[in-house]
């Protein structure tokens, strides 16, 4: 992947307790704003301006404010993204139905790459949030060729269910957050080789 975008959000547990998930693309973070399993508690774009809000946060480019229409627009592209990842991490292919959805927000104008040093003022055309999300679309296309769809797993862990994109070079990514389940894991192991 060639994204330069970075990813990660703030995810909170049941407890309250907050704690860091990596998805490792630009789309996965997409899906898991909400859209990934069935905890409420994950949705955190309930209006436009939430909307506004998250794009703001993973593309550098000024974007005018969202309206109603850019809400609807995102939610039906994100629950195609995430049907498309858990297809992924299943070691499936998506749905022919979600594969289209990509392909027409693909299809739209992205965000035009820019050079800085012209003679006129740089940003000061703003692009519209549509235009991210067909950025997003477009790494969507990316992610989930059958290259790239290899590297989408489930966490190790059995009662977890996250699913991730390995970027790692060595392709041996097992846990959604070390922090999380990785320790968990160890700990069990622990405790397992010291008769607990
Ligand atoms: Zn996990």
């Amino acid at each position: 992947m060639q994204s330069t975008k970075t990813t990660g959000q703030w995810f909170r547990s049941g407890d309250g307790h907050r704690w860091w998930f990596d998805s490792g693309a630009l789309p996965l973070d997409f899906a898991y704003s909400g859209a990934m399993g069935d905890n409420p508690a994950w949705e955190i774009l309930h209006s436009a301006d939430d909307l506004a809000a998250w794009l703001e946060g993973r593309f550098p480019e000024q974007l005018m404010p969202a309206a109603p229409r850019d809400l609807t627009d995102a939610l039906a592209l994100r629950a195609a993204i995430a049907r498309s990842a858990m297809s992924a991490g299943r070691g499936e292919a998506p749905a022919a139905e979600d594969v289209d959805v990509i392909n027409l927000f693909a299809a739209t104008p992205d965000i035009p790459p820019a050079l800085a040093g012209g003679s006129r003022q740089a940003g000061r055309s703003r692009a519209r949030p549509g235009q991210a999300l067909s950025a997003m679309a477009r790494e969507a296309v990316e992610l989930f060729t059958p290259e790239q769809r290899e590297r989408i797993r489930h966490c190790a862990a059995d009662d977890c269910g996250l699913v991730f994109y390995d970027e790692s070079r060595s392709n041996n990514r097992r846990w959604c957050s070390m922090k999380r389940c990785g320790n968990r894991a160890k700990v069990r192991t622990h405790r397992l080789l010291n008769g607990a």
